[in-house]
């Protein structure tokens, strides 16, 4: 299939390109390049272009057969949705639009969606399963949200075969060392620490040490970005194929705390990890755990790497590769006192 990728320069969109080659498809991206990197476009061409611009949507789909659309392309920064949610509606609502008005017109009906297990807000039960209810806690987590009902909508009344891949915390990277994860700037805990051990500098914060678990720290399901990636490709081929679609958790149905994480990261690295205790950042749940079995059933999807040790060990590969890696200043916010910041 001819996929057009939006957001295929960034993290995942990247490692979806790549999967999507290796099967035999062909992605096209379109990425405004706001935070994506073109040099992680490399299985397809690039359209650089925004959602939100008709004419930039005109560019990608007049003249070609394409069959269908990943749209990874949007902002993620819960912090700055809090602060500047219009921007967020905007782009992440109003981009969605656009581009489905688009891809209608063109006769394009296939959809992969890239949704959140921010949709949720704090758990009633963990493993979450995908009939939970959906009580997001800010506007980034809304506008996944709403995306999933214009989804709706439309299948109902115009045909899209749709999926929306609710991921839980994307991490990794390639084995190949092309493409991986870097924020700017960086507020996830795995880069973070990453960073921190690359460089010998901290500290790295500790965002709650008197939550209701084991150890006190926050429980997050971490999964491979491959395995996210594959995740993508069978949905599309299970849409292609007329099969069931709607929301499909991403996760590995385990969970493992910040404390958990940054041993990890001290064991694949050999490095010391300086961390300070900090208080909660405001909105993150306690818990957040998948339960994937509707993707794992209807899917067939098996993710392949199940243990965190090499989740961490795929990014310090990409991480410590990277020119700068051992150079660059840490990013300002890391110095800067803890900060509400959750997907
Ligand atoms: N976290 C932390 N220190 C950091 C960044 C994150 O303690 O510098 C915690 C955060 O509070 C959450 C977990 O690590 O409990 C994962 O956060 P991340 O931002 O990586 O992903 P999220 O779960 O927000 O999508």
């Amino acid at each position: 299939m001819e996929v057009l990728v939006t957001g295929g320069a960034g993290y995942i969109g990247a490692h979806a390109c790549k999967r999507l080659f290796e099967r035999g498809h062909r992605p096209l991206v379109l990425d405004n390049l706001s935070s994506g990197r073109p040099e992680f476009v490399r299985w397809g061409g690039l359209i650089r272009g925004d959602t939100r611009r008709p004419e930039d949507l005109a560019a990608c789909f007049a003249g070609r057969r394409i069959d269908a659309v990943m749209h990874f392309a949007a902002f993620i920064e819960v912090a700055e949705s809090v602060a500047a949610p219009l921007k967020y509606y905007a782009n992440n609502v109003g981009g969605t639009i656009a581009l489905l008005e688009a891809a209608l017109a063109h006769g394009v009906r296939l959809f992969v969606f890239s949704s959140s297990a921010a949709v949720y807000g704090d758990p009633e039960t963990v493993p979450i399963p995908e009939g939970h209810p959906l009580r997001p806690k800010n506007p980034y987590g809304r506008t996944k949200a709403v995306v999933e009902e214009i989804l709706a909508d439309g299948g109902r009344a115009q045909g899209l075969r749709w999926a929306a891949l609710r991921y839980f915390n994307a991490a990794g990277a390639d084995p190949g060392g092309e493409i991986g994860e870097r924020h700017e700037p960086e507020s996830h805990l795995i880069p973070r620490l990453l960073e921190a051990a690359a460089r010998g500098e901290g500290p790295v914060f500790v965002y709650g040490t008197d939550y209701p678990t084991a150890d006190g720290t926050c429980i997050r399901d971490y999964i491979h970005v491959n395995d996210l990636a594959e995740a993508h490709v069978l949905a599309l081929e299970h849409l292609a194929a007329g099969g069931a679609g709607g929301a499909f958790n991403l996760g590995l149905g385990r969970g493992w705390s910040v404390r958990e994480v940054i041993r990890t990261v001290a064991g694949v690295t050999g490095k010391r990890l300086e961390t300070r205790d900090a208080p909660r950042r405001p909105g993150d749940p306690a818990v957040l755990v998948a339960d994937c079995r509707r993707a794992m059933e209807l899917l067939g999807w098996r993710p392949r790497v199940r243990n965190l040790e090499e989740i961490v060990a795929t990014a310090w590969n990409w991480h410590r590769g990277r020119p700068g890696a051992c150079a660059a200043p840490m990013s300002r916010e890391n110095d800067a006192p803890p900060h509400p910041h959750r997907r």
